[in-house]
């Protein structure tokens, strides 16, 4: 007898949709002639001196679990880190969890704060594991959209009006994955006022915080009065530092939160990976100089990017942060989804369509330009042409 998948399989699984992201690049795999500016990842590999770090961490037989907070040397290099760069105090001891990525921790944060029917807020477009993360934490996700005219930023008057007093969360993502949007400090200090006046705990995903362009400034909504007591701190490897295969990331919040979300670690993961941790050290240690340059190196391609949308006529607001550009290609009276897949047939060029973000990303695309300057270039002339072929 076959397994019949509405009996047997959770029903909070059913419900919850597979990543619009996998099921375009399954479109993708086995076709070598295609340009990808579809994966949201570094195309660079860890620098060096991390991968030797880990190495080394082997070579010296470093094989076993850590503490379930993660190793003590690794918590002391975040506490200052996060001190210098976010000018927020968390106790290496009590106050910081190690985690496999910053997508363990969205999922421990979820878990650790919500009971069933607390509804979330999050703003979209926005990085696909949210709305499901929410959702298997038996939590009610609710987005509040933003909008082109702001460059996608978050406005303090659409959270508001998203509050009821189910609300126990906010989710915030600056700077943002898919848009390359930055919030300004008015408006997260305005939003920040909402949190303390309403009793919501914030969670607050910098993944992509250090990568700026432009002079754009970043503030940690944990910075704020009455925030840092209420907010969640996440944070990562992966970007900044070409991690994203090492997988480690981290949160930092108060101690009950923190101990809250180590209870649910030390029973699904125990710890993250020894060879990570190590590694990670590395990358805050002595990983400043080679941070820097794949941020000049992203940089140097957005600008590609943004001159070439110019160029081709295709309007794109110019993104603060991230390695992502959003241009808009609702001129062509295509879905999303029509043009990307017309794109990938037509031109061999992959990019993800927008409403695979949330419905608020439809009639735009992502580009990655976490990719060479010549495939970049190549890339552009094809969507340029489709473009022009396809605008009515
Ligand atoms: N948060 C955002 C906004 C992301 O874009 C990603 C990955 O693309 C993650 C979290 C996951 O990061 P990690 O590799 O640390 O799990």
């Amino acid at each position: 007898m076959s397994l019949d998948p509405q009996r047997h399989l959770a029903q909070q699984i059913q419900k919850i949709p597979r990543s619009g992201i996998r099921d375009f690049f399954e479109l993708v795999i086995g076709r070598d002639d295609v340009i990808s500016l579809g994966v949201g990842e570094p195309d660079f590999s860890s620098p060096w001196h991390i991968r030797e770090a880990a190495i080394y961490s082997l070579e010296r037989g470093e094989t076993s679990y850590t503490s379930n907070l993660g190793l003590l040397s690794l918590r002391e290099a975040i506490a200052g880190y996060v001190s210098e760069t976010f000018e927020l105090r968390y106790d290496a001891q009590s106050e910081i969890l190690i985690t496999v990525g910053v997508s363990e921790a969205i999922d421990l944060a979820f878990r650790a704060l919500l009971n069933p029917g607390d509804e979330v807020i999050y703003h979209e477009p926005c990085y696909v594991s949210y709305n499901p993360s929410i959702a298997l934490a038996y939590g009610v996700p609710v987005a509040v959209a933003t909008k082109p005219e702001n460059d996608f930023s978050l406005k303090a008057a659409d959270v508001a009006a998203a509050i009821t007093p189910k609300t126990r969360a906010l989710m915030l993502n600056f700077t943002t994955n898919p848009t390359g949007a930055v919030i300004d400090r008015a408006e997260l200090e305005a939003i920040a006022k909402l949190a303390v006046e309403h009793d919501i705990v914030v969670l607050s995903d910098e993944i992509y915080s250090e990568l700026r362009y432009e002079g754009t400034d970043h503030t940690s909504i944990a910075t704020f009065p009455g925030m840092k007591e209420r907010t969640i701190f996440l944070h990562g490897f992966s970007k900044a530092f070409a991690m994203t295969g090492f997988r480690v990331g981290y949160a930092c919040a108060p101690q009950a939160l923190t101990e809250a979300m180590m209870k649910i670690h030390q029973y699904s993961m125990l710890c993250a990976p020894i060879t990570s941790q190590v590694a990670a050290v590395e990358a805050l240690r002595h990983g400043a100089g080679p941070a820097e340059e794949m941020r000049q190196a992203y940089a140097h391609r957005r600008n590609l990017l943004l001159s070439r949308f110019a160029e081709a006529g295709i309007p794109c607001f110019a993104p603060g942060g991230a390695f992502y550009a959003f241009p808009d290609i609702r001129a062509t009276g295509m879905t999303s989804q029509d043009f990307a897949r017309q794109l990938l047939d037509e031109e061999s060029v992959a990019c993800v369509p927008g409403d695979a973000f949330g419905p608020s990303g439809e009639g735009f695309l992502r580009c990655c330009y976490a990719a060479s300057t010549d495939s970049l270039r190549e890339a552009m002339t094809r969507i340029g042409r489709f473009y022009e072929k396809h605008v009515s």
